[in-house]
């Protein structure tokens, strides 16, 4: 599934409606923008079409305004910190249906020069992929560029029904995405291990029964490891695990083609609490009235064994919970050995599992850090994602 890029077409004087994902983190009351490496993450397509004299329509989506207009969700802020960015005076182009007709302004554009839509979700016809508001959009342009991998798993106006209107291709950002997760699912780098936490097996079933087919070992971590306890026979402290999920964790590791790692010691408490005593205990010494709150000494030891045989990893999830500090070695420790593998294509993806890599300062150790939470998850799962069928085939 190869998908045409803004590469693979001439953009030269032609108006581009480019989907990013500028859908920054903000500081509640103020509004302030706490992180803006979406925005950032937008410049090498940015560079690209204003190198080649193509005028430029950004849109994106901000917050949840579900289909009304919310001042506070304006994009005058993140237009703003667009136009610092991007060196030029990013354009107010409103939405269609707006008293300022967005195509008023779009057709005063030089080449080069930028304009934005207001956020597209104020717009109802924006999640419901609305046919009549898909073909306004697609009014405003000649080519439409998807950069927006975070936003790929939705099937909205602005990531598919816009497609039918205007030939479509992936901007730079979308592209590496592509790339670099099909790298991690097909390529036959091996020995390739997965590494598999977070908070709930519900959330990453489909995760693991994918990777399952595609790597050597699977390292199992997080709060599903109680499922994978029980699943083996043994007392998995009191959290509640439905049937479903120890049948699920007992088919992985009894019937699976990878070979799939639990881990043999885990730190547990008595309470889901900050300042609850952790005590490091065998697998077969799960206190009932207890836990298990991070994968313990020995596990991180085996673990890290695993890992720095690997040629291909690809890690999602923390291994405990990695935001209080007496249940944060685990993750920690996993961190570090990803790092140190040399020679590995390593992908990381996932909100608090690439928030671990950044506080270490480890990016530069990662070969591909997702930005996509969701999609990324969805793309592990083997899904095909909507927003990337919509574009054109190479
Ligand atoms: P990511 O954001 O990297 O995709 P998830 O969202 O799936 O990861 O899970 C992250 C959360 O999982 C963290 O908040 C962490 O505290 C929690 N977690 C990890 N291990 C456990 C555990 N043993 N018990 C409860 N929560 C856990
Ligand atoms: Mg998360």
């Amino acid at each position: 599934m190869t998908k045409m890029t803004v590469r693979d077409i001439d953009v030269n004087g032609r108006t581009c409606l480019v989907r990013v994902d500028f859908n920054v983190p903000t500081e509640p009351g103020t509004g302030r923008i706490i992180d803006d490496s979406r925005i950032r993450a937008a410049l090498p397509t940015i560079h690209h079409l204003q190198t080649n004299d193509a005028r430029i329509v950004l849109c994106s989506h901000f917050g949840r305004p579900k289909g009304q207009v919310v001042e506070e969700l304006r994009m005058s802020a993140v237009r703003q910190r667009a136009s610092d960015w991007f060196g030029v005076n990013v354009v107010d182009a409103g939405l269609p249906g707006d008293a300022v007709d967005p195509s008023q302004v779009i057709v005063a554009l030089k080449p080069g020069e930028i304009a934005m839509l207001e956020n597209l979700r104020f717009d109802p016809g924006e999640e419901a992929n609305d046919a009549f508001f898909s073909k306004a959009l697609g009014s405003l342009a000649d080519i439409y560029v998807n950069d927006a991998f975070g936003a790929a798993h939705r099937a909205h106006a602005s990531t598919v029904g816009v497609t039918e209107h205007l030939s479509a291709v992936a901007g730079y950002l979308m592209e590496r995405e592509l790339k670099m997760l099909t790298r991690a699912l097909e390529s036959d780098e091996r020995p390739g291990v997965a590494i598999i936490g977070g908070a709930k097996v519900a959330d990453k079933i489909q995760v693991l029964e994918n990777l399952s087919q595609k790597v050597d070992t699977l390292i199992v971590g997080g709060g599903m490891v109680a499922a994978f306890l029980k699943a083996q026979g043994y007392v998995s402290g009191k959290s509640e695990i439905p049937d479903d999920e120890v049948h699920t964790a007992g088919e992985l590791l009894f019937s699976s083609d990878a070979k799939v790692i639990t881990p043999t010691d885990v730190v547990v408490a008595r309470e889901f609490a900050e300042d609850a005593t952790p005590s490091v205990v065998s697998v077969t010494k799960v206190p009932a009235d207890s836990l298990v709150l991070d994968i313990g000494p020995e596990t991180r030891a085996l673990y890290a064994d695993e890992i720095i045989a690997a040629k291909k990893i690809i890690w999602n999830g923390p291994m405990g919970v990695v935001e209080w500090e007496s249940f944060a070695e685990g993750t920690l420790s996993v961190a570090r050995a990803v790092a140190a593998v040399p020679d590995a294509f390593k992908l990381v993806g996932g909100g608090s599992t690439v928030s671990v890599i950044e506080e270490l300062n480890l990016r530069s150790e990662i070969t591909h850090v997702s930005t996509g939470g969701g999609a990324s998850l969805e793309f592990l799962e083997g899904k095909v994602l909507p927003g990337v069928a919509a574009l054109d085939d190479a």
